[in-house]
Protein backbone atom coordinates (compact mmCIF):
# COMPACT_ATOMS: atom_id res chain seq x y z
CA UNK A 1 0.00 0.00 0.00
CA UNK A 2 1.55 3.22 -0.96
CA UNK A 3 1.41 5.63 1.82
CA UNK A 4 -0.71 8.75 -0.30
CA UNK A 5 0.15 11.11 2.83
CA UNK A 6 4.16 11.22 1.99
CA UNK A 7 5.02 13.05 -1.34
CA UNK A 8 6.61 11.18 -3.59
CA UNK A 9 10.53 11.40 -3.36
CA UNK A 10 12.99 12.80 -6.12
CA UNK A 11 16.56 11.92 -5.42
CA UNK A 12 19.19 13.02 -8.03
CA UNK A 13 22.73 11.55 -8.02
CA UNK A 14 25.46 12.73 -9.99
CA UNK A 15 29.40 12.82 -10.94
CA UNK A 16 31.77 14.69 -13.03
CA UNK A 17 29.82 13.70 -16.21
CA UNK A 18 27.31 16.44 -14.84
CA UNK A 19 29.52 19.49 -15.17
CA UNK A 20 31.62 18.09 -18.31
CA UNK A 21 29.69 20.48 -20.28
CA UNK A 22 30.38 23.05 -19.00
CA UNK A 23 34.21 22.51 -19.68
CA UNK A 24 35.24 20.99 -16.21
CA UNK A 25 37.17 17.75 -16.98
CA UNK A 26 35.97 13.99 -15.76
CA UNK A 27 38.51 12.05 -14.01
CA UNK A 28 38.26 8.83 -16.50
CA UNK A 29 36.83 10.10 -19.47
CA UNK A 30 39.66 10.74 -22.74
CA UNK A 31 41.03 13.75 -21.70
CA UNK A 32 40.53 13.11 -18.01
CA UNK A 33 42.74 13.58 -14.87
CA UNK A 34 42.32 17.21 -14.17
CA UNK A 35 45.26 18.88 -16.00
CA UNK A 36 47.56 15.53 -16.27
CA UNK A 37 48.02 15.36 -12.47
CA UNK A 38 48.11 12.09 -10.99
CA UNK A 39 44.95 12.01 -8.77
CA UNK A 40 46.92 9.38 -6.12
CA UNK A 41 49.47 12.06 -5.42
CA UNK A 42 46.46 15.38 -5.29
CA UNK A 43 43.71 13.86 -3.71
CA UNK A 44 45.43 11.40 -1.32
CA UNK A 45 44.36 11.40 2.10
CA UNK A 46 47.45 9.71 3.27
CA UNK A 47 50.15 11.70 1.29
CA UNK A 48 48.56 15.24 0.86
CA UNK A 49 50.61 16.72 3.84
CA UNK A 50 53.61 15.95 2.16
CA UNK A 51 52.55 17.23 -1.02
CA UNK A 52 51.40 20.23 -0.07
CA UNK A 53 52.66 22.65 -2.63
CA UNK A 54 51.10 20.34 -5.45
CA UNK A 55 47.84 19.52 -3.47
CA UNK A 56 47.24 23.32 -2.75
CA UNK A 57 48.03 24.70 -6.70
CA UNK A 58 46.14 21.75 -7.59
CA UNK A 59 43.09 22.79 -5.87
CA UNK A 60 43.63 26.87 -6.15
CA UNK A 61 43.81 26.04 -10.45
CA UNK A 62 40.66 23.99 -9.82
CA UNK A 63 38.76 26.67 -7.78
CA UNK A 64 39.91 29.55 -9.81
CA UNK A 65 39.00 28.28 -12.72
CA UNK A 66 35.38 27.82 -12.02
CA UNK A 67 35.25 31.53 -12.47
CA UNK A 68 35.38 30.39 -16.35
CA UNK A 69 32.57 27.98 -16.18
CA UNK A 70 28.94 28.44 -16.21
CA UNK A 71 26.24 25.75 -15.35
CA UNK A 72 24.39 23.73 -18.33
CA UNK A 73 20.79 23.18 -19.12
CA UNK A 74 20.97 19.65 -16.85
CA UNK A 75 21.97 21.62 -13.76
CA UNK A 76 19.12 24.56 -14.30
CA UNK A 77 17.15 21.49 -15.13
CA UNK A 78 17.90 20.15 -11.27
CA UNK A 79 17.11 23.12 -9.56
CA UNK A 80 13.60 23.58 -11.45
CA UNK A 81 13.13 19.93 -9.71
CA UNK A 82 13.96 20.89 -6.44
CA UNK A 83 11.50 24.25 -6.83
CA UNK A 84 8.75 21.82 -7.98
CA UNK A 85 9.24 18.70 -5.98
CA UNK A 86 10.47 16.91 -2.39
CA UNK A 87 14.09 16.68 -4.08
CA UNK A 88 17.22 15.78 -2.41
CA UNK A 89 20.18 16.26 -4.54
CA UNK A 90 23.38 14.48 -4.10
CA UNK A 91 26.49 14.86 -5.84
CA UNK A 92 30.32 13.84 -5.71
CA UNK A 93 30.79 16.84 -7.38
CA UNK A 94 33.24 19.62 -5.45
CA UNK A 95 32.06 22.34 -8.19
CA UNK A 96 29.19 24.70 -7.40
CA UNK A 97 27.32 24.83 -10.66
CA UNK A 98 24.50 23.10 -9.27
CA UNK A 99 24.26 26.03 -6.05
CA UNK A 100 24.79 28.71 -9.03
CA UNK A 101 22.26 27.28 -10.96
CA UNK A 102 20.02 27.81 -8.01
CA UNK A 103 19.78 25.19 -6.27
CA UNK A 104 19.36 25.32 -2.32
CA UNK A 105 20.51 22.11 -0.63
CA UNK A 106 23.31 20.25 -2.14
CA UNK A 107 25.09 17.35 -0.33
CA UNK A 108 28.04 17.39 -1.59
CA UNK A 109 29.44 13.86 -1.09
CA UNK A 110 32.93 14.90 -1.68
CA UNK A 111 33.33 18.37 -0.26
CA UNK A 112 33.26 22.13 -2.05
CA UNK A 113 36.28 23.13 -3.98
CA UNK A 114 34.93 26.69 -2.24
CA UNK A 115 35.69 25.59 1.24
CA UNK A 116 39.17 25.50 3.27
CA UNK A 117 38.83 23.10 7.01
CA UNK A 118 41.02 23.33 9.22
CA UNK A 119 42.46 19.60 10.71
CA UNK A 120 43.22 21.15 13.96
CA UNK A 121 40.38 22.95 14.76
CA UNK A 122 37.73 21.56 12.78
CA UNK A 123 36.95 24.76 11.52
CA UNK A 124 35.59 25.59 7.76
CA UNK A 125 35.12 28.77 5.87
CA UNK A 126 34.54 29.72 2.87
CA UNK A 127 36.83 31.48 -0.08
CA UNK A 128 34.63 31.46 -3.08
CA UNK A 129 36.91 31.33 -6.20
CA UNK A 130 40.44 32.32 -4.49
CA UNK A 131 43.28 30.96 -4.25
CA UNK A 132 45.01 30.06 -0.76
CA UNK A 133 49.02 30.83 -0.31
CA UNK A 134 52.08 29.14 1.51
CA UNK A 135 51.66 31.05 4.49
CA UNK A 136 47.83 31.15 4.70
CA UNK A 137 46.77 30.21 8.59
CA UNK A 138 43.46 28.89 9.95
CA UNK A 139 41.22 31.82 9.91
CA UNK A 140 39.58 30.73 13.98
CA UNK A 141 41.05 33.57 15.52
CA UNK A 142 42.51 33.73 18.50
CA UNK A 143 41.40 30.28 18.84
CA UNK A 144 43.66 28.62 15.93
CA UNK A 145 45.69 29.78 13.18
CA UNK A 146 47.57 26.42 12.66
CA UNK A 147 49.48 26.80 9.44
CA UNK A 148 49.72 23.10 8.96
CA UNK A 149 46.40 22.09 9.60
CA UNK A 150 44.79 24.20 6.22
CA UNK A 151 43.29 22.02 3.97
CA UNK A 152 40.58 21.91 1.25
CA UNK A 153 36.94 20.79 1.99
CA UNK A 154 37.51 17.32 -0.15
CA UNK A 155 37.08 13.94 0.68
CA UNK A 156 40.52 12.44 -0.48
CA UNK A 157 40.71 9.06 -1.06
CA UNK A 158 41.39 6.93 1.75
CA UNK A 159 39.37 9.27 3.80
CA UNK A 160 36.06 9.10 5.61
CA UNK A 161 33.46 10.54 3.63
CA UNK A 162 31.21 11.81 6.65
CA UNK A 163 28.08 12.53 4.10
CA UNK A 164 27.70 9.09 2.81
CA UNK A 165 25.52 8.66 5.55
CA UNK A 166 22.69 10.98 4.52
CA UNK A 167 23.30 9.45 0.73
CA UNK A 168 22.39 5.72 2.51
CA UNK A 169 19.88 7.23 4.35
CA UNK A 170 18.07 8.86 1.04
CA UNK A 171 18.25 5.22 -0.73
CA UNK A 172 16.82 3.60 1.82
CA UNK A 173 13.08 3.10 2.06
CA UNK A 174 11.89 4.47 -1.27
CA UNK A 175 8.65 3.20 -2.91
CA UNK A 176 7.03 3.14 -6.02
CA UNK A 177 6.26 6.38 -6.32
CA UNK A 178 9.75 7.86 -5.44
CA UNK A 179 12.45 8.24 -8.71
CA UNK A 180 16.05 8.58 -8.42
CA UNK A 181 17.97 9.63 -11.40
CA UNK A 182 21.62 9.17 -11.94
CA UNK A 183 23.85 12.03 -14.06
CA UNK A 184 27.34 11.71 -15.09
CA UNK A 185 28.67 9.12 -13.15
CA UNK A 186 31.02 6.52 -14.15
CA UNK A 187 30.30 3.95 -10.61
CA UNK A 188 33.79 3.33 -9.80
CA UNK A 189 34.11 5.43 -6.66
CA UNK A 190 30.50 5.33 -5.97
CA UNK A 191 28.09 2.60 -6.74
CA UNK A 192 24.86 2.48 -6.56
CA UNK A 193 23.59 -0.87 -8.14
CA UNK A 194 23.80 -2.69 -4.60
CA UNK A 195 21.20 -0.29 -3.27
CA UNK A 196 19.05 0.23 -6.64
CA UNK A 197 19.17 -2.78 -7.97
CA UNK A 198 15.69 -4.30 -6.08
CA UNK A 199 13.93 -0.79 -5.12
CA UNK A 200 10.73 -0.69 -6.87
CA UNK A 201 11.20 2.96 -7.47
CA UNK A 202 11.88 4.36 -11.20
CA UNK A 203 14.91 4.48 -11.80
CA UNK A 204 16.65 6.95 -14.38
CA UNK A 205 20.13 6.33 -16.01
CA UNK A 206 22.10 9.10 -18.02
CA UNK A 207 25.88 8.91 -18.77
CA UNK A 208 27.74 9.67 -21.86
CA UNK A 209 27.91 5.80 -22.94
CA UNK A 210 27.84 2.45 -21.14
CA UNK A 211 30.46 1.78 -19.26
CA UNK A 212 31.79 -1.61 -16.65
CA UNK A 213 31.07 0.40 -13.21
CA UNK A 214 27.24 0.33 -13.49
CA UNK A 215 24.82 -2.75 -14.13
CA UNK A 216 22.31 -0.35 -16.79
CA UNK A 217 19.89 -3.61 -16.30
CA UNK A 218 18.71 -2.08 -13.08
CA UNK A 219 17.44 0.79 -14.96
CA UNK A 220 14.43 1.94 -16.57
CA UNK A 221 15.62 4.47 -18.74
CA UNK A 222 19.04 4.37 -19.63
CA UNK A 223 19.98 7.79 -22.04
CA UNK A 224 23.48 7.66 -23.36
CA UNK A 225 23.93 10.81 -24.22
CA UNK A 226 25.61 14.46 -22.99
CA UNK A 227 23.52 15.58 -19.97
CA UNK A 228 22.77 19.13 -21.68
CA UNK A 229 21.23 17.43 -24.55
CA UNK A 230 19.48 15.23 -22.39
CA UNK A 231 18.20 17.82 -19.76
CA UNK A 232 14.50 17.92 -21.77
CA UNK A 233 14.04 14.17 -22.19
CA UNK A 234 15.28 13.58 -18.16
CA UNK A 235 12.58 16.54 -17.45
CA UNK A 236 9.56 14.69 -19.38
CA UNK A 237 10.31 11.16 -17.39
CA UNK A 238 10.78 12.67 -14.03
CA UNK A 239 7.68 14.84 -14.34
CA UNK A 240 5.73 12.18 -15.86
CA UNK A 241 6.42 10.10 -12.97
CA UNK A 242 6.00 12.49 -9.91
CA UNK A 243 2.62 14.31 -11.54
CA UNK A 244 1.25 10.73 -11.31
CA UNK A 245 1.21 10.89 -7.68
CA UNK A 246 1.58 14.41 -6.78
P1 LIG B 1 34.09 9.74 -13.54
O1 LIG B 1 35.07 10.67 -14.19
O2 LIG B 1 34.58 8.49 -12.95
O3 LIG B 1 32.99 9.33 -14.64
C1 LIG B 1 32.41 10.29 -15.47
C2 LIG B 1 31.12 9.71 -16.00
O4 LIG B 1 30.43 10.75 -16.64
C3 LIG B 1 31.28 8.58 -17.02
O5 LIG B 1 30.35 7.58 -16.72
C4 LIG B 1 30.93 9.25 -18.36
O6 LIG B 1 30.23 8.38 -19.25
C5 LIG B 1 30.00 10.33 -17.92
N1 LIG B 1 30.08 11.53 -18.76
C6 LIG B 1 31.15 12.13 -19.31
N2 LIG B 1 30.78 13.22 -19.99
C7 LIG B 1 29.44 13.31 -19.87
C8 LIG B 1 28.47 14.22 -20.33
N3 LIG B 1 28.80 15.29 -21.10
N4 LIG B 1 27.17 14.00 -20.02
C9 LIG B 1 26.80 12.91 -19.26
N5 LIG B 1 27.69 12.03 -18.78
C10 LIG B 1 28.98 12.22 -19.08
O7 LIG B 1 33.27 10.62 -12.52
P2 LIG B 1 32.57 10.24 -11.12
O8 LIG B 1 31.80 8.98 -11.26
O9 LIG B 1 31.88 11.47 -10.69
O10 LIG B 1 33.74 9.93 -10.10
C11 LIG B 1 34.91 10.67 -10.09
C12 LIG B 1 35.27 11.42 -8.84
O11 LIG B 1 35.87 12.60 -9.37
C13 LIG B 1 34.17 11.91 -7.97
O12 LIG B 1 34.50 11.53 -6.70
C14 LIG B 1 34.20 13.44 -8.05
O13 LIG B 1 34.27 13.98 -6.75
C15 LIG B 1 35.48 13.78 -8.74
N6 LIG B 1 35.37 14.80 -9.81
C16 LIG B 1 34.58 15.90 -9.65
C17 LIG B 1 34.49 16.84 -10.67
C18 LIG B 1 33.63 18.06 -10.47
O14 LIG B 1 33.43 18.47 -9.34
N7 LIG B 1 33.06 18.65 -11.52
C19 LIG B 1 35.17 16.65 -11.88
C20 LIG B 1 35.99 15.50 -11.99
C21 LIG B 1 36.07 14.59 -10.95
ZN1 LIG C 1 42.13 25.80 13.04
Amino acid sequence: MINQSTPPRLIVFSGAGLSADSGIPTFRDENGLWHNHNVDQVANGLTWKANWNLVRQFYNDRRTSLDTVEPNAMHYTIAAWEKKYHTQILTQNIDDLLERAGCEHVVHLHGKLTEMRCEACGHKWDIGHTSIGETDRCINVPKCQSLKGVRPNIVFFNEHAPNYRIMYESLRHLNKTDCVVVIGTSGIVINLDSLLFDSPCLKILNNLESGPGIDETIYDHVIFDRASKSADQLNDLVNNHMSRYM
